[in-house]
């Protein structure tokens, strides 16, 4: 008799539905031995990142030592950027490796986290990684509604996931809306502001969150370097937070989580804002080609502010997306995000949007 080993597993690993990132190049090209495979599915900065990095990378050595578990330097950078104390800071392997500290630091079997239809996938991962209860509201023209996330909070919620800019829906909430929600937050509730697009949305009625943290001592702000910064192959990403929360995270933390590569990266990606400047505007030009485009085929999108647009294609995504696979070109599927009339396109080179375009005006032209 073989061991049914999943009736061994922990109650919410048992029933876990993994993460489905967006397909590689690779896998692709496997699949269908064909090449010129372009990627716009993860959200990934198709101009990567500053060529100060790529020039440091090779007097990268000293691989035999372990990396500075502390990280001071890129704590010291980021503390410089932020205006915050080194103690405030949790250095994450990818911001994901943040959402699932503070899971771990503040749920268990009996405990619930509240976050949105529609937002990023990871929130629900984690939250029954570690048996709770996690608490879906319903989205408001697909975005958070803050409101109904207020009445949703219960008396054993300890979390709240909030993705601004979200993922994939590219939705964000102002200053305004934001302070309203968080002035009414029980502080026993921590609320976790996962600012990944910030470099994107950046501007006007778009806040830097780590600005409000001593206003509201339950904040918990998570950036990465992957997205604007280019870095995701090295996966760093941070939290700023109350020293006493930072303390918390930092116990859940392996001592080593961020190696010594990716730590130097992320210190020499920060001294180029010139190169975020860039990225920015890189953005937006793709992100007005992209939507001249769709435009001009009539086809509907969230409003973004982010690095990527979610279409609406008014049927099921699924055999689009996979039509644009046999064309060469990878988009990201969200039916499992609860949209599957929808997919997901991030902004790629100038000549990789027109890829994108062309073969969706071809698949949709027949
Ligand atoms: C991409 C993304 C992240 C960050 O992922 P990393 O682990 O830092 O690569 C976090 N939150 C959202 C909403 C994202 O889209």
């Amino acid at each position: 008799m073989s061991c049914d080993f999943l009736k061994l597993a922990v109650p919410g690993i048992a029933g876990l539905q993994p993460y489905q990132p967006g397909k590689p190049i690779e896998e692709l090209e496997r699949e269908l031995g064909i090449s010129n495979i372009i990627k716009l599915a993860s959200n990934e900065n198709a101009l990567g990142p500053s060529p100060r990095v790529i020039e440091a990378m090779p007097a990268m050595t000293d691989l035999y030592r372990y990396p500075d578990g502390n990280g001071y330097i890129l704590k010291q950078a980021l503390s410089e950027i932020h205006g915050v104390r080194l103690d405030q800071i949790t250095l994450g392997n990818g911001s994901n490796d943040i959402l699932e500290f503070a899971a771990r630091a503040f749920l268990t079997e009996r405990h619930s986290s509240v976050f949105s239809e529609h937002a990023f996938a990871i929130y629900p991962i984690v939250t029954q990684a570690v048996g709770a209860r996690g608490i879906v509201t319903p989205a408001k023209n697909y975005g958070h509604d803050l409101k109904a996330i207020l009445t949703t909070i219960a008396e054993d919620t300890r979390l709240v996931f909030i993705a601004n800019p979200n993922n994939p829906t590219g939705t964000c909430l102002s200053t305004g809306e934001l302070q309203e929600f968080l002035d009414q937050v029980p502080e026993q509730v921590i609320v976790l502001m996962d600012q990944a697009y910030y470099e994107y949305a950046y501007g006007g009625d778009y806040p830097d969150c780590v600005q409000w943290l001593d206003r509201y001592r339950n904040l918990i702000v998570a950036r990465t370097f992957s997205k604007a910064y280019g870095l995701a192959a090295l996966r760093v990403g941070y939290a700023v937070s109350h020293p006493q929360l930072a303390d918390l995270l930092n116990r859940v933390r392996q001592p080593f989580n961020v190696n010594s590569i990716a730590l130097r990266a992320a210190v020499i990606a920060l001294q180029d804002q010139a190169h975020i400047e860039q990225v920015v505007r890189f953005n937006q030009a793709g992100m007005r080609q992209l939507i001249a485009g769709l435009d001009s085929m009539g086809i509907h999108f969230i409003p973004s502010s982010a690095n990527f647009l979610c279409i609406d294609m008014e049927q099921n995504a699924q055999p689009i997306y996979e039509q644009l696979l046999r064309a060469g070109v990878i988009v990201r599927p969200v039916a499992s995000y609860g949209l599957p009339n929808h997919l997901r396109v991030t902004i790629g080179r100038e000549q990789e949007n027109d890829r994108f375009l062309t073969a969706l005006a071809g698949i949709l032209s027949k």
